[in-house]
């Protein structure tokens, strides 16, 4: 199976519209198959993002959304609204999220599937905490947080799964390459378990401090389609050598 790779940035609450200059100058690159390039700015700045990318193959996308269309919720937006602005996927179910606004993997699950029903691709997030990580059963641990976080019905079209390690996010600890194979390698298997040729196509990004000096080893494992990066997608210097690293994998 061959599956497109991806690099994915995830600016969190940062970025200004000046900043948007930046993202348009990533580029695939020339050097071995151009990856797919996904930036998820602050939802303000969505639909100057899709302005500013749009003579570029750049791909805007959102942090986060609500799992209802529409309704009583104050402060929040619909995974429509966001297409609206222009987004063509969204981040759903970051550790950030779980943990600062207690969403648990069914809350994460709902807003998977209002996203597809926008038509929009999630970007699903999965990943232990450090003490989860020193347990023999780990695995079982990401596997049965995918299980639940994951709606059925996914395609390769429509999820991207992001193992995300929460101790890594951020602190620029990395997992072994020996730790992050294992942990791609039973997630494969438990998405075509359940989803059969469509488990195999849907991509699996690694997150969690990947950096310039990193990437290639990271991309070295057979079942990394590519990256989610917070911190080093905020500057074209540190983030387009992480995609040529990809599109070199
Ligand atoms: C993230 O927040 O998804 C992330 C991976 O952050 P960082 O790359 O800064 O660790």
């Amino acid at each position: 199976m061959t599956r497109r790779k991806l690099a994915a940035g995830n600016w969190k609450m940062n970025g200004t519209a000046e900043m948007l200059t930046e993202v348009a100058q990533l580029t695939g690159g020339t050097v071995g198959t151009p990856p797919q390039i996904l930036i998820c700015p602050p939802s303000t700045l969505i639909a100057p993002a899709v302005e500013a990318t749009a003579m570029t193959g750049v791909e805007i996308g959102a942090q986060d959304c609500h799992a209802q269309p529409n309704g009583a919720y104050t402060g929040d937006l619909s995974a429509d609204m966001l297409k609206t602005a222009g987004a063509r996927a969204v981040i759903v179910g970051h550790s950030e999220r779980r943990a600062g606004h207690h969403e648990s993997n069914a809350d994460v699950r709902a807003k998977a599937e209002a996203t597809w029903a926008a038509g929009l691709v999630a970007i699903l997030c999965i990943g232990e905490s450090a003490a989860e990580r020193d347990r023999a059963d780990v695995l079982d641990i990401i596997a049965a947080q995918l299980d639940a976080s994951v709606p059925d019905g996914a395609t390769g079209a429509t999820l991207v799964v992001a193992y995300e390690p929460i101790w890594a996010i951020g602190t620029g600890k990395v997992p072994t390459l020996g730790q992050i194979i294992e942990t791609h390698d039973m997630l494969r298997a438990r998405l075509v378990a359940r989803f059969d040729a469509e488990g195999d196509a849907i991509r699996l990004l690694y997150g969690g401090s990947v950096k310039p000096s990193n990437a290639a080893e990271i991309f070295q494992a057979e079942n990394v389609d590519g990256a989610l990066v917070g911190g080093a997608s905020l500057k074209a210097a540190d983030f387009q050598p992480i995609i040529d690293a990809l599109a070199a994998s």
